[in-house]
């Protein structure tokens, strides 16, 4: 068995959380190993553009030790936010640039580099699906994998996202769909290619909202605009609406139909995307989600506390990863590091979820303002 000072510590899960929690237990001298499914860094896109809170993401980050490299990467700028009148266009709000620089937004690929480099050379293992998890008797944990191979570990952290496959050992809690999924869409080369809604968009983010339906469009680095179009519906409104998902010609035809009452600059987003559309029903964990502790496993990030992407998950997973390496790193146990950072992290998920929960209401509303 490994001494307190140096358990062994097994993270699953390469996403912000994991790898947040990763490099702040390496910068302590401690050694770690992050389990994840994907086969290498680049196995898949890693989506749209996120903002730091300085309490939260960007309080984990300087905890890495990366907050000057994060704002050298980062687009200040972008915390910009205008509202648009869904029938007409016209500016109903605007906020920003702050020119605080209190919420840059920044790539999610971007960022996730940024902590991949900033770990070890080998601390992530590719290809390496864990299928579960048993506590055992002594208060060790065994992580399973989808090869069936098993290996045991002092403390498993579960930061494997909405699906987890650590969440069973804690909860028998699964997410249950919003009633709103996003169709993403995007444009490259924006500033030259979509001039007009380059304008519309700013250098942040565009939103206009019309009864359960929101079109927002976010400025992203290299001139990239990415789209999300927000419908309140059930979870296959596509096969209602007799349209295969695969065909991106359908469910542009079906959008622009959704969406015949908007102004033309708004429907132009469903028109004239380059990137055809990506089917994203939203999830969520109920909430309150809380656990007994169990010697051996916890949960960070989604994992934990899956909620509406309203701007907080990214930011919550990485403050999570940030403070279970330091309760790890400062308290004498694995156990006692684990009650001190559950005690932290649970009480503040729930309430986040529950504005979260609200923020998503306020975002795609069911009927119009
Ligand atoms: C459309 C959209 C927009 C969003 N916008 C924002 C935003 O603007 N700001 C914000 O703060 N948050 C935002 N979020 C939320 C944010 O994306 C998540 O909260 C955040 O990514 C959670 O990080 P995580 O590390 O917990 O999990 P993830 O990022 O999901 O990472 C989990 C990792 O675990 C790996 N994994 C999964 N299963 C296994 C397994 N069985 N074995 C091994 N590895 C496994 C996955 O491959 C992945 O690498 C948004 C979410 C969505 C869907």
């Amino acid at each position: 068995m490994n001494s307190p000072r140096d358990p062994r510590i097994a993270i699953v899960g390469a996403g912000l959380g994991g790898l947040t929690c990763a490099r702040v237990l390496q910068r302590h001298g401690r050694s770690v190993t992050v389990f994840e499914r994907d086969a290498s860094p680049d196995a898949r896109p890693q989506g749209g553009s996120l903002d730091l809170h300085t309490d939260t993401g960007q309080a984990a980050l300087r905890s890495a030790g990366l907050l000057d490299r994060f704002h050298a990467l980062a687009r200040p700028e972008g915390d910009e936010w205008r509202v648009l009148d869904f029938a007409t266009a016209a500016l109903v709000a605007q906020q920003g640039p702050s020119g605080t620089g209190g919420r840059p937004e920044i790539d999610r690929g971007q960022l996730r580099g940024l902590l991949l480099d900033s770990v070890t050379e080998g601390t992530v293992r590719w290809d390496r699906a864990v299928s579960g998890v048993t506590p055992l008797a002594d208060g060790t944990c065994r992580l399973l994998f989808g090869d069936g191979t098993a290996e045991d570990f002092d403390l498993v952290v579960g930061a494997d996202g909405a699906w987890s496959r650590v969440r069973p050992a804690l909860s028998h809690a699964v997410p249950g769909y919003t009633g709103v999924t996003f169709v993403e869409t995007g444009f490259d080369r924006c500033d030259t290619r979509h001039p007009d809604l380059a304008r519309l968009v700013g250098n942040g983010s565009m939103l206009a909202k019309g009864a359960g339906r929101t079109l927002v469009a976010q400025r992203n680095s290299n001139g990239h605009i990415r789209a999300y179009i927000a419908l309140r519906a059930p979870q296959d409104w596509h096969v209602a609406a007799g349209i295969d998902l695969g065909d991106p010609r359908a469910v542009r035809t079906q959008l622009l139909r959704m969406f015949d009452d908007w102004d033309e600059s708004l429907r132009y987003i469903l028109r004239n995307s380059d990137n055809g559309f990506i089917n994203r029903s939203l999830f969520v964990l109920p909430a309150p989600h809380t656990w007994e502790h169990v010697p051996g496993v916890t949960l960070l990030g989604d994992a934990a506390h899956l909620m509406p992407p309203v701007g907080l998950g990214a930011n919550l997973a990485m403050l999570d990863g940030s403070d279970l390496a330091h309760a790890l790193v400062t308290e004498s146990s694995v156990g006692a590091a684990v009650r001190a950072y559950e005690s932290l992290m649970l009480p503040r998920s729930v309430e986040a979820a529950t504005g979260s929960a609200q923020g998503l209401d306020h975002l795609v509303p069911a009927t119009a303002a």
